[in-house]
């Protein structure tokens, strides 16, 4: 069985739609689509719900419009005699939408519930009418077996419940193949939730990982991850190959062919990925796999990539307080790019992303108020207008050379490095450059090891 997800490029338009079918009917194994919503919906469904929220009647237009863009799609790719149903199921989730906005906009109230429930629409939309579209597909719905619960102000997803449900949704059930809404979920108290702003891929390797799937699929609209950001280096090339942890650590640099957490749950069992394009379906794409037996091959430099706003927060103090740093700034939400080895006079900076560096000071500041009062930490420093470039392989640790071509690389160039250092766990080496060098460092680096 394999799991495939189409994103919302891929599910956006009649000629997307087009490619969809013919890729799924194409399969022989039996096959669990998962889908997004329409492209461009969840934003669009965010927005007429502020609308309603400030009181505006016009998201009533906003109804008609979303209503018709998917009834187009129903007419041009749903058979005439199969139209009836599905018609009405539609009108019936526009009409619960178009009641859902007049509550909000009565109330000019827009809670954090209410939204979960506009944005589910969705996919209710998207699922029900892919289903129409493939010939011998069925429908799951998510809502019956995706469970979250609540961490903080977040949903998280409730594993156990969710495997048990899956089993038994899916279990003795003989289809060849199935649909199933990506993104959306249900609480303790099937309360509709879900699991983030791109959560379809989650959803789609939470399946893949539950049913033991040969393999995930993401059908998305480029062909693959690629060696660096194609509008920052014309000669990017596709990536064909990475492991799950170099896949891991170009997504925390913000990489957008996936939703992060999604790896985790195909890691843990080790089911390969496939990235392909649903408009080039012929391309190779990007495999995701497991590389745990490499036996201490060379590794080969996968990709540059690189985070635009960045700062660098500096504080010299002794192992007992630098200790304590790492753990304090991840519990207030701050995530640490790099860390540099500590120097002779207990000096150590961190990388961090800008939205996030007064959060981080002021973290650090409360913690340590009397530390730095007493002398034994400095004031924390902040260095701002830089960027976080990195270069990702996996096990680096073990292949100095690519370290060593980085250093000889940035020695022959005239850049200002501000800070550098190898990552844990040893999957990327990150430089950090003033902001209007960030494309002149990846551009040496893409030359150094991909042209
Ligand atoms: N439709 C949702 C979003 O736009 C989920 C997804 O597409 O993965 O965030
Ligand atoms: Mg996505």
């Amino acid at each position: 069985m394999k799991v495939l997800k189409f994103g919302g490029t891929s599910v956006g338009t009649i000629e997307s739609l087009r490619n969809v079918k013919e890729i799924v009917e194409s399969n022989t194994e039996r096959t669990v689509v998962v889908v997004s919503a329409l492209g461009g919906l969840t934003d669009r469904l965010i927005e007429t719900a502020k609308k309603a929220e400030r009181g505006d009647e016009s998201y009533r237009e906003e109804i008609v419009a979303m209503k018709t863009r998917h009834t187009d799609i129903i007419e041009a790719l749903v058979p005439e005699e199969q139209r009836g149903d599905l018609l009405k199921d539609v009108d019936l989730l526009f009409s619960q939408l178009e009641r859902t906005y007049t509550g909000i906009c009565l109330l000019e109230e827009l809670s954090c519930r209410s939204l979960d429930k506009v944005v589910s629409f969705g996919e209710r939309l998207s699922s029900r009418i892919v289903t129409r579209i493939i010939t011998g597909a069925r429908l799951f719905d998510s809502l019956t077996f995706i469970k979250t619960l609540r961490r903080f102000d977040r949903h998280v997803l409730d594993n156990d419940i969710t495997l048990q449900l899956i089993d038994s949704a899916f279990g003795d059930c003989d289809f060849q193949i199935a649909v199933v809404p990506g993104f959306i979920s249900t609480d303790s108290n099937g309360v509709i939730t879900n699991l983030g702003r791109g959560g379809s891929d989650y959803t789609a390797a939470i399946l893949a990982a539950a049913l033991n799937a040969s393999s995930l699929e993401i059908w998305t609209d480029v062909d693959g991850f690629m060696t660096a950001d194609p509008r920052l280096i014309p000669d990017a090339k596709v990536i064909p190959a990475l492991s799950f942890t170099e896949a891991m650590e170009l997504c925390n640099f913000g990489a957008k062919v996936i939703y992060p957490p999604t790896i985790y749950p195909v890691f843990h069992k080790n089911i390969p990925i496939f990235i392909k394009n649903t408009f080039n379906p012929s391309a190779p794409g990007t495999r995701i796999h497991d590389v745990r037996n490499r036996n201490g091959e060379p590794v080969d430099a996968k990709g540059v990539t690189s985070l635009a706003a960045t700062s660098l927060l500096t504080i010299e103090a002794q192992e007992n307080i630098r200790s304590k740093v790492l753990n304090i700034l991840s519990r207030s939400g701050v995530s640490v790019l790099l860390a540099t080895p500590t120097d002779e006079s207990n000096r150590i900076s961190y990388s961090i992303a800008s939205s996030e560096i007064e959060l981080a000071r002021t973290a650090l500041e409360t913690e340590f108020y009397a530390e730095i009062e007493t002398g034994e930490m400095t004031p924390v420093r902040i260095e701002e207008e830089l960027s976080t470039v990195a270069i990702v392989a996996d096990d680096l640790k073990n292949n100095i050379e690519i370290s060593q071509r980085v250093s000889k690389a940035m020695n022959a160039s005239d850049l200002d490095i501000r800070a550098w250092t190898v990552a844990a766990p040893e999957t990327s080496i990150s430089l950090v450059v003033k902001k209007d060098d960030r494309c002149r460092a990846l551009q040496l680096l893409h030359n150094e090891f991909f042209s």
